[in-house]
């Protein structure tokens, strides 16, 4: 089982976050080369990344299996404001090099939002976009996730998913990030997990599924908001996660905790440990406040 959360960049980039991870129990780890809201970044210093390679080898955590995320703000759709997609567009191509030089794989990005659009005009832009940002010897792939379609979020179904890939000219490039919290919100019932995966082999396959953002939602199934909630505390349960965490298609992908804290307590040591143990813990949350 590869399991890990999202983690801090910091002041010690690459190598803080490796730390952070360990210290969670965990091996692998997604993490923002700055802050999620915004898209202020510094240059990578080349010692901290050897640094944090040496030691994620010490504690068997696998490069090729570390996930950054992009920050939200970055709208790929939206074609209104030219100004702000020139600049996603422009971010993301230098967040590219900034990943390739930690050694990263993947980047997870947010579709985009088409607000006054429509809908079939923004997946292509995003498309579009993608065939802009993206170059034939570039070592990083972009993950499309899927979301809750929250407001005019674009990527809440298989199908809208399948529209982008279909339009991107370099299909090694770009692969899909599910998020089960995002599923539940948008519909998908995670108690039919299989179900799900047998229809993405067909419709779009499953080798391109890198990445698995493991949430339990605080909505009810199809309510398009997009709150996570604790692994066993929300409307998905523990069981059903258990699953998809276990599925054996996914055996060798990456599982990321995007949980909230509990208080000002990071839940994912915690988490994690009562995933291994495949056993819920009730009392999870008055423990890590005691702590
Ligand atoms: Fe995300
Ligand atoms: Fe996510
Ligand atoms: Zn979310």
């Amino acid at each position: 089982m590869i399991i890990g959360s999202h983690v801090n960049f910091g002041n010690e980039q690459l190598l803080g976050s490796t730390k952070q991870a360990i210290s969670y129990g965990a091996n692998t780890f997604m993490f923002y080369t700055g802050a999620p809201q915004n898209t202020i970044r510094k240059a990578i210093t080349p010692d901290l990344t050897k640094a944090a390679w040496q030691l994620m080898q010490e504690a068997g955590i696998d490069l090729d299996k570390v996930i950054c995320h992009a920050p939200y703000i970055i709208n790929l759709a939206n074609k209104e404001k030219a100004d702000s997609r020139n600049f996603s567009i422009s971010f993301l191509k230098n967040e590219i090099k900034r990943v390739g030089e930690l050694g990263v794989k993947y980047i997870v990005v947010h579709p985009g939002n088409y607000l006054k659009q429509d809908l079939s005009q923004a997946l292509a832009n995003i498309a579009e976009a993608l065939n802009y940002i993206l170059n034939p010897t570039d070592e990083v792939m972009i993950l499309l996730e899927t979301m809750a379609g929250k407001g005019t979020e674009c990527g809440k179904t298989m199908s809208e998913i399948k529209t982008i890939l279909d339009q991107v000219n370099l299909k090694d490039k770009v692969g899909v990030c599910l998020d089960t919290c995002h599923l539940n919100d948008s519909g998908v019932d995670i108690a039919k997990f299989g179900a799900y995966l047998d229809e993405f082999a067909q419709l779009i396959g499953l080798e391109k599924i890198k990445c698995v953002h493991i949430n339990d939602s605080k909505n009810p199934l199809g309510t398009h908001k997009d709150r996570h909630e604790n692994i066993g505390f929300g409307t998905i349960g523990f069981a059903n996660l258990l699953n998809v965490i276990y599925e054996p298609r996914l055996k060798d992908i990456p599982k990321i905790l995007e949980t909230p804290y509990v208080e000002d307590k990071a839940p994912y040591g915690a988490e994690i440990a009562m995933i291994k143990k495949q056993t819920f813990n009730p009392l999870l949350k008055e423990e890590l406040n005691k702590k």
